[in-house]
C-alpha cells in the first residue's frame, strides 16, 4: 500500500549516511491518518498492519492546543498513533510501544528499506541537513492533533486484532 502523502521527495543519501541513521536508529517516524483513511476500511487497514508485527501503536499524553486560539488542553488524554516497531517492540510481539530509543525495524544496511513515498509522514517530514540540524515540517503534535479525531477507527483496529479468527468451514 502506499501513503497518501505528497511530501516531495527530499532524501539526500550522503548527508544521511555521513550521519549513520540517526532518526532510524533512536525513534521511527509516526505514520499520519491519510494513509489508512484512503483504504475502503480505515480500521481494518490499520488493524492488518499492526498485526505483521512491523508496526506498533505509539502514546502521546495530552492534547496540543493553541492558547492564543482560545483552545484548551487536556493533560490526561493519550491519543494512539502508528508507526514501525523497534527490533525491541518487534520481538516482544505487542502493539504496545517500549519504553526508550530503539532502531526501526525498516532500517537496511543501506537506509531504509521502503521507497520514500511509503515511508511514514513523519519520515518525509524530515529534511536532512548537516551538523544534527535537521528540521522536522511535521512533529508528533501535529501527529497528535491529526489523530485525536481518529481514535475511534485506532480502537476498532485493536478490537479487529483482539477478536478470534473466524473458523474454517
Ligand atoms: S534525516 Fe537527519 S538524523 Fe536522519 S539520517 Fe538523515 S541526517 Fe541523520
Ligand atoms: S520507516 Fe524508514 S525512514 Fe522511517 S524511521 Fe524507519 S527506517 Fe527510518
Amino acid at each position: 500500500m502506499t501513503a497518501a502523502s505528497s511530501v516531495e521527495n527530499n532524501e539526500d543519501y550522503s548527508l544521511c549516511s555521513a550521519c549513520g541513521g540517526e532518526c532510524c536508529r533512536t525513534r521511527p517516524g509516526i505514520e499520519a491518518p491519510e494513509r489508512f483513511l484512503t483504504a475502503a476500511s480505515p480500521a481494518e487497514e490499520l488493524a492488518r498492519l499492526l498485526a505483521t508485527g512491523l508496526w506498533v501503536l505509539d502514546r502521546h499524553y495530552g492534547i496540543p492546543y493553541s492558547p492564543e486560539k482560545g483552545e484548551k488542553g487536556d493533560p490526561d488524554r493519550i491519543i494512539l498513533y502508528p508507526r514501525p516497531a523497534t527490533r525491541q517492540e518487534r520481538e516482544a510481539g505487542d502493539v504496545q510501544v517500549l519504553p526508550g530509543a530503539g532502531e526501526c525495524v525498516l532500517l537496511g544496511e543501506d537506509g531504509c528499506t521502503l521507497p520514500f513515498e511509503e515511508r511514514p509522514r513523519a519520515c518525509q517530514a524530515l529534511a536532512p541537513a548537516e551538523g544534527f540540524a535537521c528540521t522536522s515540517s511535521w512533529t508528533r503534535f501535529d501527529a497528535a492533533k491529526e489523530w485525536l479525531s481518529h481514535q475511534k477507527m485506532v480502537g476498532k483496529a485493536l478490537s479487529i486484532l483482539a477478536s478470534p479468527p473466524a473458523p474454517k468451514v
